[in-house]
């Protein structure tokens, strides 16, 4: 890891943790446990090609920590995915359980891969090898994983398959965010969406932002991005600005997109193919780049897409009132300082994005009871624990006079410290 790079997300990490043991004057031996995984996991897999090549790939699952219960955490196939990103991960994980106070603990996994450019029999072949490589390390009661970015049910299918096989025996709780058939969670794919606009509500009741004033601008169109655009676009909130990550568009009116076009994008995926498609209404659109979306006039900015997206370079230029957390790490600690100064609130992932891993908690209770919840029932056990933790972090910033982030990482190395020193 180099010493200097400012955006070195296991290092950003390690810097909200030295942050918030000196204001709770934290164990020097709690201190140095939370500063290291519990177990660092590596292999080389090796995958038959559909040419008939083999291929090795890197792949790794950190186990962070797991006083609070298992390790869980999703598995992320990426070409940019290194060990440094899967430890800062993980460690957001554990501190993000124990934020949304459920049973679990920190991992998090990854595969050196760019997905895209796989079949899908090559996909298969190589999420069993994951699991062939890792298995002895997982199960229910271990480790949990779960899907991240570029990864689907399917691929979740596919391990829980293959680890019965491995095992010789079906245990659908060994990994979470399958499809419905193989024991998934109804909810689920909108359950980070979900969290998160239950934060966006409570921060708009605190600050007496009216839905129909405020403008939010959406960074990342995918799961996160696009179910909570719905969801916010329903209550009434103007939702002004939206990127994929081709494209951007922004409409300087304020008046906001209208619904159509809003579910439209959602269906393309392609804000500008949208845009030729409603072509009447976008031409009061403006198209603008991905970098100069986050800075336009808004109230509400909502990062779901990548981490270092807000950085030391352009948190001053930044006008939204509020900044959601839907992606990890989006927001970079000297940019964090930075917002701070300008007064802006910041939802931190750790609170703000914690409804997708709550769901999948669900689902492996599901499972581990062999139960089956209704949809209805998934979202009104999700609300109460989402609404009590953005009032546990609220409360906790204003005893501490600290930021929302500073103060959901001392809610849950509290809780992080009880669980450890028992
Ligand atoms: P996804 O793969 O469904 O969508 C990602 C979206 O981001 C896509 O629309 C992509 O086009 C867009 N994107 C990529 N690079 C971009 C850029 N530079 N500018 C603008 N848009 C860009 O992923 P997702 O599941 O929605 O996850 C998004 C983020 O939320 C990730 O950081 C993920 O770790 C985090 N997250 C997701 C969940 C979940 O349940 N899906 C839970 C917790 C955290």
């Amino acid at each position: 890891m180099s010493k200097n790079n400012k955006n070195n997300p296991y290092q950003n990490a390690m810097s909200q943790l030295t942050k918030t043991a000196k204001i709770l004057k934290l164990d020097k031996a709690v201190l140095v446990k939370l500063q290291h995984p519990q177990r660092i996991l590596k292999a080389k897999l090796t995958v038959k090609m559909d040419n008939g090549q083999t291929k090795k790939f890197d792949a790794y699952r950190v186990q962070y920590n797991n006083a609070r219960g298992p390790f869980k955490g999703g598995i992320r196939y990426h070409k940019q995915v290194s060990m440094d990103e899967v430890k800062a991960l993980s460690f957001w994980m554990t501190i993000k359980t124990a934020v949304v106070n459920i049973p679990m603990g920190g991992g998090k996994g990854g595969i050196i891969i760019d997905p895209h450019t796989l079949s899908q029999t090559e996909l298969e072949r190589l999420s069993r090898a994951y699991m062939k490589a890792f298995y002895k390390y997982l199960g229910p009661s271990q480790d949990v994983p779960a899907p991240d970015v570029y990864t689907t049910s399917q691929i979740m299918d596919w391990m829980a398959d293959e680890y019965a096989k491995l095992t010789g025996k079906k245990q659908p709780g060994v990994i979470t965010g399958k499809s419905i058939a193989a024991g998934g969670s109804l909810g689920r794919d909108t359950a980070t969406a979900d969290g998160g606009f239950y934060v966006l509500k409570a921060i708009a009741n605190k600050l007496k932002l009216k839905p129909k004033q405020t403008r939010i601008i959406i960074q990342g169109f995918g799961n996160a991005g696009a179910n909570f655009a719905q969801l916010a676009y329903k209550a009434g909130f103007k939702i002004v600005g939206l990127s994929d990550s081709k494209n951007a568009i922004y409409d300087p009116a304020g008046k906001g997109f209208n619904y159509n076009l809003v579910k439209s994008i959602k269906a393309k995926g392609d804000a500008v193919t949208v845009c030729k498609i409603n072509d009447l209404k976008c031409q009061k659109l403006y198209h603008t780049t991905n970098e100069k979306l986050l800075e336009k006039d808004c109230d509400v900015l909502v990062l779901a897409a990548l981490e270092n997206q807000v950085t030391e370079k352009n948190a001053k230029r930044i006008k939204a009132k509020v900044i959601i957390e839907l992606a990890n790490g989006p927001v970079t600690p000297l940019a964090d300082k930075i917002l701070a100064e300008k007064n802006l609130v910041v939802a931190p992932d750790v609170l703000a994005n914690a409804g997708g891993v709550t769901v999948s908690y669900f689902e492996w209770l599901q499972n581990i009871k062999k139960q089956k919840w209704s949809k209805a029932k998934v979202k009104s056990k999700l609300k109460p624990i989402m609404d009590k933790a953005f009032i546990q972090v609220w409360q906790t910033a204003k005893k501490y006079k600290t930021d929302l982030r500073t103060a959901a990482f001392i809610l849950a190395v509290e809780r992080l410290a009880k669980a450890m020193k028992k």
